[in-house]
């Protein structure tokens, strides 16, 4: 990839040891390949709060690759996110991914003191000035709970207009909703870069789950083919990596301002797309 292009990798906070040191082996790996950051995830409502800021703390200290933090703001209070946001900001963070959230459900928890992710932007922005380079989501296929795709582009744009630096997008399969999507918040006069979130296929009964619940599309020539391979795991893995190799290309050769991939903590499936792109680093 070129050297203008940005690359960052996800990463979620494991609940065990175990996981943690995964986690981090897996960062060290990354980490020679230069991203330009981590980032990792955050439990609406607070739940993985300490393993957040601990693996974040972590893996900017010790992994020495700049990390971003996820604050999602629904199910937390003002106070709550001013004294997360004091304590990033305290240990030398300087990017912070800002999403809603989704509250589990069941759990019973008020819905906190902001009620979108453009109101958590407007939050941060007022109370830290230009500190922090706040990533938004985006929906190249539409957000689940929006009315129509109009609606949800405009609650984009209003993500923008409170202060966002760029953007990472929920993942997809098919390439044109991506350009479609960039070419009308262009229209809107928004500027912000705007980076495809990549999931590697590796497991089709998950992705298929996972798809369902975040409103991905699997299109139906993949998941007949994902389908068609059952239990063989080689073969999904590498029918995977040959599609989400190619929409890579397809995106990066038509202006994607680099990538962002979703690792579930594994190195191999996004290296594997990696190192097979035709722009490399
Ligand atoms: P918003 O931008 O607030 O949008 C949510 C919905 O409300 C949309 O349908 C939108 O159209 C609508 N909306 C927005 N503003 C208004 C308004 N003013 N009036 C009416 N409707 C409005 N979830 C987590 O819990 N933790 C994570 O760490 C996490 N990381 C993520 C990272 C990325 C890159 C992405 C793409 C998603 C992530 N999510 C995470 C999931 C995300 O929290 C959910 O998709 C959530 O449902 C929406 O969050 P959002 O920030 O996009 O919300």
């Amino acid at each position: 990839m070129s050297q203008d292009r940005g690359f960052s990798f996800e990463f979620f906070p494991t609940k065990t040891d175990a996981g943690h040191e995964k986690l981090l082996a897996t960062a060290r790996q990354l980490a020679t390949y230069n991203p330009d950051f981590f980032s990792c995830t955050y439990g609406a409502g607070g739940s993985t709060r300490d393993r957040t800021i601990n693996t974040v703390l972590q893996l900017e200290r010790e992994v020495k690759v700049p990390a971003a933090p996820h604050l999602s703001c629904v199910g937390d209070s003002k106070a709550d996110l001013r004294a997360l946001l004091t304590q990033y900001k305290d240990a030398g963070i300087k990017r912070i991914v800002a999403l809603r959230g989704d509250l589990p459900s069941g759990m019973g928890m008020s819905s906190g003191e902001l009620r979108y992710a453009s109101d958590l932007v407007a939050f941060i922005r007022a109370e830290t000035g230009s500190h922090f380079h706040i990533e938004v989501a985006a929906y190249p296929e539409v957000h689940p709970q929006a009315r129509n795709f109009e609606d949800d582009l405009a609650n984009f744009v209003r993500k923008a207009q409170a202060g966002a630096d760029s953007a990472i997008t929920q993942y997809f399969f098919n390439a044109d909703s991506y350009f479609y999507f960039v070419e009308r918040v262009r229209k809107l006069g928004v500027n912000i870069p705007i980076v495809p979130g990549i999931m590697p296929i590796t497991n089709y009964s998950k992705l298929a789950r996972f798809s369902d619940a975040c409103g991905a599309e699997i299109p139906r020539w993949i998941r007949k083919q994902l389908e068609a391979y059952g239990d063989d795991v080689q073969s999904i893995q590498a029918f995977g990596e040959q599609v989400i190799t190619e929409m890579c290309n397809r995106l990066l050769e038509g202006g994607a301002p680099g990538l962002h991939f979703y690792t579930l903590n594994q190195a191999e499936p996004s290296l594997a797309i990696w190192n097979n792109l035709k722009l490399s680093r």
